[in-house]
């Protein structure tokens, strides 16, 4: 393949430059990687260290996509997990995340992943990249492997910049604000994809293999609206990242098979002066506050908070898909001085001392914010936020006296989080589903091949990271902190080797 490498590269090149004014290009090549995420870039370096020549075709005009904001992988047995004695092991973790999902996911491709994942974090080692361990939440094992800041970048964008530099470096071609428009297809091959540079000229790319790697659809709402139970109305994404399903409705326009699209989803405070991951939205996920919804009822242990996706789905089902998280000023002191239980990531650690809290409340409260609310009453609160006063008076006092008690007889959360909410004056936040990205879609084998209605391979044809299907039941499996990441990472290594297998 060594002579082949050579001879595409330069035909690349020829390509490239020559046609650069025409209206049509046409490029040949190995491997198409379509997407310039964590999935697609792991992709194309394997394919380019194994020899094969490689084009990425990017949306964007950079590269990262949400790779570049995330901030840790899921792993185990790794050399990190191995200096701090952390004794999980990959037989553990694999059944754990089956029994999480309720059995609803692909076993098979499961046990590789995770069997693979302290694999694919010393690969990541050799590109350069550096983690620590962290443990998200008292509920979860310290599997979550942050990406340690490199060359000015932080987490995500350190470890899509180092992969860039290498893939440069082993000769992939990266085209920016060309993304792909179509697979080309017959008898169950795909040959290529067509694209559209910024200047809406035509490109072809003819290649052996194509991996789709976009990065699924959570910036379309019409894809929401269409493939999941969520409503894109209410349930809104972290960042406007311009991912909208491409990769899956074109491996779909040519008969893939899907399942399983939904939402990973969080809890986020929504309102008026609420700045974003914050001290506010840490406040609103301490484990102490009391939730109720728009009629004024409490509906849950709010401990869940520990636990972002599941917050979210409690949250979520509620009407209008919102609720109150109700706290007092011991609380607000508590978080101030003391630091909070409950942390976001590592972006808001747990035990930080909320300094600002107090400045951003006050803040949001003059600009009269729809997400914060204060009264120095219950039944003023209640006015506040709009529900029925004595609804809310009795849970409020009911929930006081299950915090006096140190037993919680409606929905028993743990006495260490019943703190009586007597202090002072009383605070709401609006808390709503977000989500990170969107889950599920495509359906592959364990060798990233896409497959058809008739659950054969797509000859050609290789997906992964955020939108394959068989990872999830109906929820982000937390519990193995940095799950989609990791995957990331796995099956677009697995794509590249599964690809250079292929073709020589
Ligand atoms: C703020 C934030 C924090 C997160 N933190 C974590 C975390 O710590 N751990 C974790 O496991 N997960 C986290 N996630 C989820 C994260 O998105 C995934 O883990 C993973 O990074 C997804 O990788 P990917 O390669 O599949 O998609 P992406 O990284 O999104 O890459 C997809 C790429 O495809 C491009 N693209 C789209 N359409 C086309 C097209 N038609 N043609 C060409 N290119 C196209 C996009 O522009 C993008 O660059 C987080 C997400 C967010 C938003």
């Amino acid at each position: 393949m060594k002579t082949h490498t050579k001879l595409m590269t330069f035909t690349i090149a020829i390509l490239m430059s020559t046609c650069s004014y025409a209206a049509d290009k046409i490029i040949s090549t190995d491997v198409v990687v379509v997407g310039g995420g964590s999935t697609g870039l792991s992709a194309a370096l394997t394919a380019a260290q194994g020899g094969a020549s490689v084009v990425v075709l990017e949306k964007n005009p950079y590269l990262g996509g949400s790779s570049a904001f995330a901030e840790g992988l899921f792993a185990v047995e790794s050399e990190y997990q191995r200096a701090a004695s952390h004794g999980l092991t990959k037989d553990e973790a694999f059944k754990h995340i089956i029994e999480f999902n309720h059995n609803k996911i692909d076993n098979s491709l499961i046990r590789n992943y995770v069997n693979k994942s302290a694999d694919n974090i010393a690969w990541l080692n050799e590109q350069g990249i550096d983690f620590r361990l962290i443990q998200i939440s008292p509920e979860e094992p310290r599997v979550w492997h942050i990406i340690e800041d490199r060359e000015h970048f932080i987490h995500g964008g350190a470890l899509i910049t180092a992969l860039q530099q290498k893939a440069k470096k082993a000769g992939v071609k990266f085209l920016l604000r060309t993304p792909a428009k179509k697979l080309i297809y017959s008898d169950n091959k795909v040959t290529g994809v067509e694209a559209e540079d910024h200047k809406g000229n035509k490109i072809v790319i003819k290649a052996e293999a194509v991996v789709i790697a976009t990065g699924g659809f959570g910036n379309s709402k019409k894809k929401i609206a269409e493939w999941t139970e969520y409503n894109p109305e209410t349930f809104l994404p972290a960042l406007p990242l311009n991912k909208t399903g491409d990769g899956i409705q074109m491996a779909k326009d040519i008969g893939a098979k899907t399942e399983g699209e939904g939402l990973m989803v969080y809890l986020a405070a929504r309102g008026a002066g609420i700045i974003p991951m914050q001290g506010i939205n840490a406040m609103s996920w301490q484990p102490t506050n009391l939730w109720v919804n728009n009629s004024g009822e409490r509906f849950t242990n709010e401990a869940v908070a520990f636990s972002f996706g599941k917050a979210a789905n409690s949250v979520g089902r509620q009407h209008g898909n919102m609720a109150w998280a109700i706290f007092d000023d011991a609380s607000v002191d508590y978080a101030t001085h003391k630091g909070i239980d409950q942390g976001i990531g590592v972006i808001v650690p747990t035990t930080t001392k909320l300094t600002g809290l107090r400045t951003e409340i006050d803040n949001a409260l003059a600009v009269n914010s729809d997400g914060v609310k204060t009264a120095s009453s219950i039944e003023a609160l209640a006015k506040e936020i709009g529900v029925p006063v004595d609804t809310l008076k009795k849970n409020f006092n009911d929930y006081n006296s299950y915090s006096e008690n140190g037993y919680d007889a409606q929905f028993v959360k743990d006495h260490k989080w019943l703190r009586p909410l007597n202090h002072g004056n009383l605070y709401a936040i609006k808390i709503m589903p977000n989500h990170f990205t969107s889950i599920g879609g495509l359906n592959i084998n364990t060798k990233m091949q896409v497959l058809n209605q008739d659950n054969q391979p797509i000859t050609g044809l290789y997906a992964g990271g955020v939108e394959v299907g068989g990872l999830y039941g109906d929820t982000y499996t937390l519990w193995a902190s940095g799950h989609a990441y990791g995957f990331a990472i796995h099956s677009g290594r697995t794509a590249g080797t599964s690809i250079l297998k292929e073709i020589k």
